[in-house]
Parts: structure tokens; C-alpha cells; sequence
């Protein structure tokens, strides 16, 4: 039966970025001014009018923060500028607090509110925002909505007929995290540790079920075995969006996903079909870790997220479809893609120490596919330790954001206990890969002269425009056995 459902990850939520983002598609990289407020939580009310006021959507943002030193301006991202209406009144228990200004930059969509006094020191504040847009959805199935939404909560005293739907609060988490979806959708249910639900086209439903049954399969294997760490929220949810910007996105729980990444019906569609909706799956869950419990400090190491979904996405595949020799995708797919775009003078790194706007971002190739190759490095270099780091990377820092060091310091340590003989500090052999462009070709030698039996290595750049090798060099770990042993020997 088709029903109207509204999906809200979150009503109140907490995150770590001061950054309302209303309706946003993309996120924001303009970075905010460094200011002395920090926010603690945030509580949204959406009002969504699909029937009665030609999809006109009224919110209110109620913004928690406090405020060390005494701030005197306040500076905070608003998408989809100019709304219809837009007020920000601050409310507090002892003293209303007077706004001298309020100014939009249609640039960087960041606003700046001038404050007739400064705060004080140490003071807890509130801050409500008040919008109204037009919804640029195509309207249908209008009533429904409504109806449905009288299925929950307490009647909102000014609105003759509407229910709040009141939803739990999140653990702390990004504001690019959070989504609402809203549609005329049927429901697949699977049980599992982590319920989860595929909302899809009611034509379409019974096509979800490689969707709901692959994520329900995954969440659970992620949790219990390579990242050891168990899923943060009580419940799942997939669902598709018509002209998704992203193939998918990984909100957390709620992942969304191109409608050609998530339908899949046996006996029409090929089944490389199936393929792909098993991989995004796999790829979108492994971020309910990497980016979602610990999220990237700052999009130069975007890679920390990215690199690391796509390296785990074969590991979820392979498990729930150990016939479709997803670590063998993992080389051709996963990898050595990165490896060519890498090889060009054009190819940038994959990360930077750079913790504002001024930072040019690595091809998407490289984020994902060379992110890939890193991680496979780590897991050679430091087999069982590598995901013994993994796991403690979640005990030290969930719910925070992380930069490179702090993964390369938790593997780091679980390499130490397990008393692993690396030629040198894991932080000095990933530098070349992290912060310079390219990738290395070694070439290897015997020479046979006067008896003296020897093996030179020479690495130079790889490149495929061009024979300017640029100096980069790089850590290369390598294994080798002899013919009189049959152990395997390191050399680097
Ligand atoms: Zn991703």
C-alpha cells in the first residue's frame, strides 16, 4: 500500500561544524571566520505545505551555543539565499540580546549577525533562525501528507489539523550528515540487529530488495567483524531520489541513492545491475564509520572518508556475495584507475595540511581509487594491525572530527603492541603518498658480475605525458623470498 512517510535522521542534533545548511545539495567549502562560539545543538522544525500553500516549506532553527570569550559577531552558512522570509531573534532566560546588523555574502552564503552588545563570557545562548522557501519538488499525492503526519506527536496550536512529528536526538554529528526525505513511497522491511527499511517508488518496491537485503547483511557484518565496532543508531533506512546530484549519499541513517544505483530486478537487468547496487550499498555503509561516526576535519582530507569506503566496500560486497570475486574488482575497479590518473603531470594529491578554503581539490579518481590503493598499502604493510588501529581510531575519536595523523597514530600504536618491525615511523613512509602527486615505477635488476649475486631497485615517477620525472620519491615496502629460503623477507 502506497503511504506517505516522512524520514527525519534527526529532529535535535548536535555537530561540530557552526553551519546551518537549509536545503543544501553540496557542501560547504567556504570555511566560516574563526569565531568564539561554539555550538552544542541544534533543533529544527520543518513545516512542509505540499497541498495547501504551493509547496511552501516554513522552518525554524533553534541553535545552542555557548560563547568562551565574549563574542560580539556571529558568522553562519545559509544555503538557497534569499529566502522568503528570514528572522533571527535571540532568546535568553536572563537578557534578550540586542542584533545590531545582519549582512548576507551571496558568494560564500555565509551570514554575519553584528551584535549591539558582546556576550558573556562563558553564557549559554540561544539563537532561533525563521525561513520560509518554496520547494522546487514536483507536487503529488497532496493530502496524504498530512494525514499521515497526524499519526504523531501533539497538535501544533496554531496550525488547525498538523501533528508534530517529534524525532530522537542524534550522537554528536556534521550538519552535512543530516537529510529529510519526503515522498509517496512503499516500504521493504528487513529484520536484522540494525532494522532496515528500503522506501522505494510504489511500482517499484519489490526491486528494493537487493537494496534492503545487502544493507541489512552489510551494517551487521561491518559492526561484528573488520571495523569491530557497532553501528551508532537503531535503525537503518535506503531510499531513492529521482536526479540525486551523487550517484548516492551517505547521510546517516539515511542513505540516499540514484534510482540507478539502488533498483534491481532479476530476469530484466543485467547482472552487473546487481553489482553495483551491492557495491554503493557496501561503499555508503562503510561511510556510517568513516565520515559519519569519525568525520574529516576539513574536505583537504576528504580522503579519509572517501578512501576508506572504497577500500571497505569490497570487503561488505565480498561477504554478502562471495561469488562475484570482489577483491579481484577491488584491483581493476578499485584501484588502478587511481594509478592512471595519477600518472599525469595533472594529478594532484590526495590530501593537504591546508585547513581553509585555499586548497584545490585531488580528481575524484584519485580520492576514491588511490584512497583505495592507500589503504591496501596499510593493510599489507601491517596485516591484523591494521584493523586493530582501525577499531581503537573508533574508541579514541567517535563523534569527533580527525585529521591524517590521528588514523596514522591509532595504526600506528596497534602496530607498536603487536610489536611489528617497521623500517621506520608509519607517519614518514605515508608522506609520499599522502602529500605528493604521483605514483612510483620501480624497476628491478639482477646483475650476475664477478659472482657478486645483487638486485638493484630504482624507482623513478610513473608518467604518461611526458618523461620528466620530478624528483618524487616514495616509501616502498617490499617482500621478497630467495631460492635457498622459503620465508618471506622485507626489504624497503
Ligand atoms: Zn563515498
Amino acid at each position: 500500500m502506497a503511504r506517505f512517510f516522512l524520514l527525519f535522521c534527526a529532529a535535535v542534533f548536535l555537530l561540530n561544524f557552526f553551519a546551518l545548511d537549509v536545503h543544501s545539495e553540496v557542501p560547504q567549502y567556504e570555511k566560516l571566520p574563526d569565531q568564539d562560539i561554539r555550538p552544542l545543538a541544534y533543533d529544527i522544525k520543518l513545516l512542509p505545505w505540499m497541498d495547501t500553500k504551493d509547496w511552501l516549506l516554513e522552518g525554524e532553527t533553534k541553535i545552542i551555543f555557548s560563547s568562551e570569550n565574549g563574542a560580539s559577531v556571529l558568522s553562519f552558512h545559509f544555503h538557497h539565499w534569499p529566502p522568503l522570509y528570514f528572522e533571527i531573534v535571540f532568546d535568553d532566560l536572563d537578557h534578550n540580546v540586542t542584533i545590531q546588523s545582519v549582512t548576507f555574502n551571496d558568494t560564500t552564503d555565509q551570514v554575519k549577525v553584528q551584535l549591539g552588545e558582546e556576550l558573556q563570557a562563558g553564557g549559554t545562548y540561544e539563537m532561533y533562525v525563521k525561513y520560509e522557501f518554496i520547494m522546487t519538488e514536483e507536487p503529488s499525492g497532496q493530502g496524504i501528507f498530512k494525514r499521515e503526519y497526524q499519526e504523531f506527536g501533539e497538535t501544533r496550536e496554531n496550525t488547525p489539523g498538523w501533528l508534530w512529528a517529534t524525532y530522537a536526538t542524534t550522537q554528536l554529528m556534521s550538519t552535512y550528515l543530516v537529510a529529510i526525505v519526503i515522498g509517496k513511497f512503499s516500504v521493504l522491511y528487513e529484520p536484522s540487529i540494525v532494522p532496515v527499511f528500503a522506501f522505494a517508488l510504489p511500482s517499484r518496491i519489490e526491486e528494493a530488495s537487493v537494496a534492503v537485503q545487502s544493507s541489512a547483511f552489510i551494517l551487521e557484518y561491518f559492526g561484528n567483524t573488520w571495523l569491530n565496532f557497532s553501528y551508532s543508531f537503531p535503525e537503518m533506512s535506503v531510499v531513492p531520489i529521482e536526479s540525486h546530484p551523487f550517484g548516492a549519499m551517505e547521510n546517516w541513517g539515511l542513505v540516499q541513492f540514484n534510482p540507478s544505483l539502488f533498483y534491481y530486478l532479476e530476469g530484466r537487468d543485467l547482472i552487473a545491475q546487481e553489482k553495483s547496487v551491492i557495491r554503493v550499498v557496501s561503499h555508503e555503509l562503510a561511510h556510517q564509520w568513516f565520515g559519519n561516526l569519525v568525520t574529516m576535519d576539513w574536505w583537504s582530507q576528504l580522503w579519509l572518508n572517501e578512501g576508506a569506503a572504497s577500500f571497505y566496500q569490497y570487503f561488505g560486497a565480498d561477504a554478502y556475495d562471495p561469488e562475484g570475486k570482489w577483491m579481484d574488482r577491488r584491483a581493476v575497479l578499485g584501484v588502478q584507475p587511481g594509478y592512471y590518473t595519477d600518472a599525469f603531470t595533472t594529478a594532484l594529491p590526495i590530501s593537504q595540511e591546508v585547513y581553509d578554503g585555499s586548497f584545490e581539490f585531488a580528481q575524484g579518481s584519485i580520492i576514491y581509487r588511490k584512497g583505495c590503493a592507500i589503504h591496501t598499502l596499510l593493510l599489507n604493510i601491517l596485516g591484523n594491525a591494521y584493523f586493530e588501529g582501525t577499531t581503537q581510531y573508533f574508541k579514541d575519536y567517535g563523534y569527533e572530527n580527525t585529521r591524517n595523523a590521528d588514523f596514522l597514530n591509532a595504526l600506528q600504536q596497534a602496530a607498536d603492541e603487536e610489536s611489528l618491525n617497521l623500517p621506520t615511523e608509519l607517519s614518514y613512509i605515508m608522506e609520499g603518498y599522502l602529500y605528493r602527486s604521483g605514483v612510483p615505477l620501480v624497476r628491478v635488476t639482477r646483475s650476475y658480475e664477478d659472482l657478486q649475486e645483487s638486485v638493484y631497485f630504482r624507482q623513478e615517477r610513473f608518467l604518461l605525458d611526458g618523461d620528466d620525472d620530478d624528483g618524487s620519491r616514495y616509501f616502498i615496502p617490499f617482500r621478497y623470498i630467495t631460492s635457498g629460503r622459503s620465508e618471506e623477507s622485507e626489504i624497503s
